[in-house]
């Protein structure tokens, strides 16, 4: 039995020395973690240890946190090694433990009221908001990431074109049902999203692309004319600034005039690819992005927030609140005191109750400002460039894709083997590569092939880590042929 009536700790000078603790055990993980494996698997100790009833009584702070030191921290998912290559993930910062610890100590609830998270928030979207040249008059939210940005911009973008009476109705009376525009290279988010907001997958109409991995605009434009004639109404188009297999960039200028003739909101997907604008050398190739009606990007990607923080800007702000908001009477806004701050964080995405990731976000961008954290991205570019043409130089290796941002697909193909075959053995080695904890890797299909994919976004990669990487896939290949 405690002697506390509340949850607080019985003894604040204890508690601060386990807090220390916590922090040491943070910074040592932290400042070691390159020496370790990319990734290992879960033991399958610690899995049963994780497969406990209820705990009815509370449990000691110190096992607790020898639990998590020990058996929690070596066994992440890997992205905050240098050699992490898999998917898209940002490698964090071990800066961004800081702004966790004052939010925490906050715990801030940022649907609305009058209090200082929620200024802060306003800066990050306001940050984010110059830094896409944006006009005054945007709104946006710092989310989850990019699918539920991409969730916000899209219903803002179904009741523009719909009508506010769809949130009413929903879509199941009309007349012309709503379509929208993608390549087949887009994130899977965006069908998702067709479908929770009821419109529907097949509302949404997948053009293909060209040899670059971008968007087809001829099929686009006959697409969009057939849907017409056919009695559809098109309302949007979803562009990709980054594509997740390739990093291929859609010709967002282009796009940008298509929208406009054919009346439709441009909504960009930029998760990671639209934090480029952050290099003063790569930024032209988003030229056009600040056309667009609506963005979503991750900071937890290119930015190396720690997980979780994305973000949604629409361009005109009304649009995205008109959408959303909903405003009981025990929600109502007052002039003055704590139930002012008009308006609400809540009228403009679906949730109520958020917590303050936008302070780690103002952190990060404060703490580095915008020239160093662009400047790793150039640098993960110009490795990619150097690792691609490394690729094409060496008789094993196939560079299947790589079209200059940050992703490159290649395979191992010593000759003499079928497709599938060279399929299992690239699948097989990308395996060996995270089992080894040697590298990361993740794997896609391009072109019908399978490839290692290999994803730099990461400010610790460094050449020497991509050398190890083509060393260790020439080994490994050679082993699995023998
Ligand atoms: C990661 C990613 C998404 C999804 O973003 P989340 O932050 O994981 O929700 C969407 N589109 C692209 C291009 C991505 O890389």
């Amino acid at each position: 039995m405690t002697s506390n009536s509340n949850l607080d700790p019985d003894n604040w000078d204890d508690f601060r020395t386990q807090a220390h603790q916590a922090l040491d055990d943070a910074i040592n993980h932290m400042q070691n973690r390159n020496n370790d494996p990319v990734w290992q698997p879960v033991p399958d100790d610690v899995r049963a240890s994780l497969k406990s009833n209820l705990p009815l009584k509370g449990t000691p702070d110190d096992v607790l946190q020898d639990q998590m030191r020990e058996t929690f921290l070596p066994y992440n998912v890997g992205n905050t090694h240098a050699r992490f290559f898999g998917w898209v993930h940002g490698a964090g910062t071990p800066e961004g433990v800081i702004p966790e610890i004052y939010a925490s100590a906050m715990n801030a609830n940022l649907g609305g009221r009058d209090h200082v998270a929620n200024e802060v928030e306003k800066q990050v979207i306001d940050w984010s908001r110059q830094m896409f040249s944006f006009p005054q008059g945007t709104a946006g939210l710092v989310v989850s990431g990019t699918s539920m940005a991409s969730l916000i911009a899209l219903k803002s973008a179904r009741e523009k074109h719909g009508g506010l009476g769809l949130r009413a109705t929903g879509v199941g009376g009309q007349k012309k049902p709503l379509v929208g525009y993608t390549s087949s290279e887009t994130h899977s988010c965006i069908a998702r999203t067709f479908d929770i907001l009821g419109l529907g997958r097949d509302a949404l109409r997948v053009i293909p692309t060209d040899a670059d991995f971008r968007i087809d605009l001829d099929a686009l434009r006959t697409a969009i004319t057939r849907d017409i004639s056919d009695g559809y109404q098109p309302f949007c188009l979803i562009g990709t600034a980054g594509s997740v297999n390739t990093g291929a960039i859609d010709p967002l200028e282009k796009l940008a005039d298509i929208a406009q003739e054919f009346d439709l909101w441009l909504h960009i997907d930029g998760a990671f690819g639209a934090l480029v604008i952050l290099s003063d050398e790569l930024k032209p190739r988003l030229k056009g992005i600040e056309r667009a009606q609506s963005l979503a990007f991750d900071f937890h990607k290119w930015m190396h927030v720690n997980y979780d923080a994305g973000c949604v800007l629409v361009r005109d702000g009304e649009d995205q609140r008109a959408a959303f908001s909903e405003r009981p009477d025990y929600l109502q806004a007052a002039h003055a005191g704590l139930a002012a701050g008009n308006p609400w964080f809540c009228e403009y995405g679906p949730e109520l109750s958020r917590g303050f990731r936008a302070l780690k976000v103002w952190y990060q961008i404060s703490r580095f400002g915008t020239e160093r954290l662009g400047a790793h991205i150039a640098k993960n570019c110009a490795h990619t460039a150097v690792f691609c043409a490394r690729i094409k130089v060496m008789p094993d290796l196939e560079l299947l894709a790589g079209t200059g941002l940050n992703i490159t697909c290649l395979r191992y193909n010593p000759g003499g083997l079928d497709e599938a075959a060279l399929d299992d053995l690239n699948e097989n080695l990308t395996i060996e590569l995270q089992l080894r904890g040697i590298a990361a890797p993740s794997t896609t299909q391009v072109g019908g092939r399978l490839a290692i994919r290999v994803n730099i976004t990461n400010h610790r990669t460094e050449m020497a880590d991509l050398e190890i990487l083509l060393e260790q896939i020439l080994l490994i290949g050679v082993e699995l042929t023998d």
